[in-house]
Formats: structure tokens, sequence, C-alpha cells
């Protein structure tokens, strides 16, 4: 059974949460205001073990899911993710095995993570200049590190590697020509991030966002660029391609362009949840379900009764009464 939801959404990307932790400290999500040395993140036992995520992620491969995405948190705090990576990659069914990271332990891990079955590795790096990303990422941490772990991902063949950016007003915008000469020279994807109201610890406001508008603007003035169809149906990024044939950009406009219509995305928190949508308020919980005992169609049969009553479509409501909500935090619920 493929299961659809009210607006005849397919269910097919699962992104699977393995860890609310980081190591950096990025205003935009994890500000340390909120998540300082007192702060309680989830104990060991409340967290999916690897054999519980396996086998909720075949679940979710029975319903549909082609593309599975690692996130966190940061999810190389989760020792040993290579365990998990060789039990998703022989999943039969999944074309697509995907990791997001902050790109900051050692480069060595690349080779472990793709000998264990990764695909494709998305980076997120928000300035080129220490100053800036530094105080975005508020741990001190360098920029040229960051840059490293994209090229190593890239000479492995983890590719194409995606860079992300969160464009904040006032913050980094200032990076984003200098952020697109250089993947464009280097030949990677980057693609910018409208700042969003994900969770309510970050202080968002509608003037922070440097609209998708505004970035291909600035960009084009200098860098020539123009549409580009999408590569599948869902897909987040708006792509352009350069003119003069050097490489492409995406912009993925959550606040001012929402793609809600063709959203096929669950996600699954570290410890179990199964949200339908990023902004969605509660989740389902099925650890309670895997440890009760439950059996694997009973659970499919959960999540499909799930996601045919979904509605969401959060980015298209979105207003000044949504802003307060309490929704989950990135951290918590994966990016
Ligand atoms: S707001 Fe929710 S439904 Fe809309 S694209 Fe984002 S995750 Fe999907």
């Amino acid at each position: 059974m493929k299961p659809t939801d009210t607006l005849n959404r397919p269910l097919r990307d699962l992104r699977i949460s393995v860890t609310d932790r980081c190591n950096f400290r990025c205003t935009y999500c994890m500000p340390k205001g909120v998540f300082g040395r007192d702060y309680q993140f989830m104990p060991q036992d409340q967290l999916l073990s690897f054999e519980e995520i396996d086998r909720v992620a075949r679940i979710f491969v029975s319903l549909g899911v082609n593309k599975l995405r690692l996130t966190g948190g940061e999810p190389l705090m989760r020792r040993e993710l290579e365990t998990l990576i060789e039990l998703l990659a022989a999943i039969p069914g999944v074309d697509d095995l995907a990791m997001t990271t902050n790109g900051s332990f050692p480069v060595e891990r690349i080779h472990s993570l793709q000998a264990a079955g990764l695909q494709r590795i998305t980076v997120s790096l928000d300035a080129l200049d220490d100053p800036t990303f530094m105080a975005m990422n508020d741990v001190d941490f360098p920029v040229k590190q960051v840059l490293d772990w994209v090229e190593a991902s890239a000479a492995a063949g983890l590719s194409p590697v995606k860079v992300n950016m969160v464009v904040k007003r006032g913050v980094n915008e200032h990076s984003i020509l200098p952020m697109a000469r250089y993947f464009c020279e280097h030949g990677h994807i980057l693609r910018f991030i409208e700042y969003m109201d994900v969770g309510s610890s970050n202080g968002w406001r509608l003037d922070d966002v440097v609209s998708a508008r505004q970035i291909s603007d600035s960009i084009h003035a200098e860098l020539p660029i123009e549409p580009a169809q999408p590569n599948y149906r869902g897909e987040v990024a708006n792509r352009y391609r350069y003119l003069d044939g050097s490489g492409e950009i995406g912009i993925i406009a959550s606040v001012t362009q929402p793609f809600c219509g063709d959203c096929s995305r669950a996600r699954l928190s570290a410890d179990g949840k199964l949200y339908t949508c990023l902004f969605a308020l509660a989740g389902a919980d099925l650890r309670a379900a895997l440890r009760d005992g439950a059996s694997d169609a009973e659970i499919a049969a959960q999540v499909a009764a799930i996601w045919q009553k979904r509605t969401d479509r959060y980015s298209e409501l979105r207003s000044a009464s949504t802003q307060d909500l309490p929704k989950p935090e990135m951290s918590y619920i994966g990016g």
C-alpha cells in the first residue's frame, strides 16, 4: 500500500534524526541562551536504537519511501553511525541515502561513511569568512575545515556535494556572492535557504528574511543565471544555472515561495516520533509501538493512516498568528 495524503501527496522521503545533540550552537538553530550547559538533551535510552531505526525505515520503504536522509542535531555526534548506514544501505528500494552534516568531524570519517553505503552528503556552511561563520556557529569553528570536508566528500565520489547556506539579513547576506563565486569555481551546488521560523527559540522575524528574489537578483547582477527545471517532483530548491555553463545554484524559498504542494517528506525524531511537517506541533509516537510489540504490519497501518489524514501546508499558511506557535526545535526534529 502506498498512501497519499489529503492533498494527494505521496510519501517519498524520510528524514531520520539520529540525535538532538550538536557541537555547534548556530544562533538561528541552537542559540546558547537556550541550549546552554544545563540543557537536558535526550537520554540514550530514549533514542531509537539502530535496529529500531532500520525497522522503521523498512516499514516506510514498504509505504513508498525511496529516499532516506540522516539528520540531527549533528548526525556524527551519534557514535558508530556507520553501523546504521550499513543497515539502511541494505534495504531494497532505497535509491538515495544521504546525510546532512556541519562538516566539523575529521575528514577521515568520510571514507568509513562511504564504505558503509552513504551515497551523498550535504554540508551546512553559512559564510566564507571566519568572523561571520564563527559568529554564526558560536563555537569559533573555522571555515577552512568545513571546506576541507566538502572537497574530501567530492573527491571520495559522494557527489554531487551540496552546500546549504542559511541567509539571515544583517548577519551573512554579504556572503551571498563570495559563496556563489567560490562554489561555482569549485563545482559544488550551493543552496541558499531563506531564514525560517523553525522551532521557537531563535526569535525569528520576517524582517530577518532575505527573500529568494533578492538572493537571485544579487547573484544575477554579477554572475548571470537563469531558472532551470526541477530534477524531480517535490524538489525543495528552485534551481538556477549559470549562463556561462559553469554550474548551478538552488534557492530554498520556504518563506516567500512555499512548496508545500509537492511535499512528500516525513520526519522521524531521534526518540521515534513521526512528524509530517517541519512545523508540525506534535508527532506520533512510533517508539511506543515498536517497544510494545506491535508487528511491522500494525506499524505500517498506523503510519499509513497518519499520512492519509495529513493536511500540512504550514509555509503556505504562515502568518503573524503562526509565528509564536510552540513548534519543535530543528535540532530535535531534524532539518
Ligand atoms: S511547511 Fe511542512 S508541508 Fe510545507 S513544505 Fe515544509 S515540511 Fe512540507
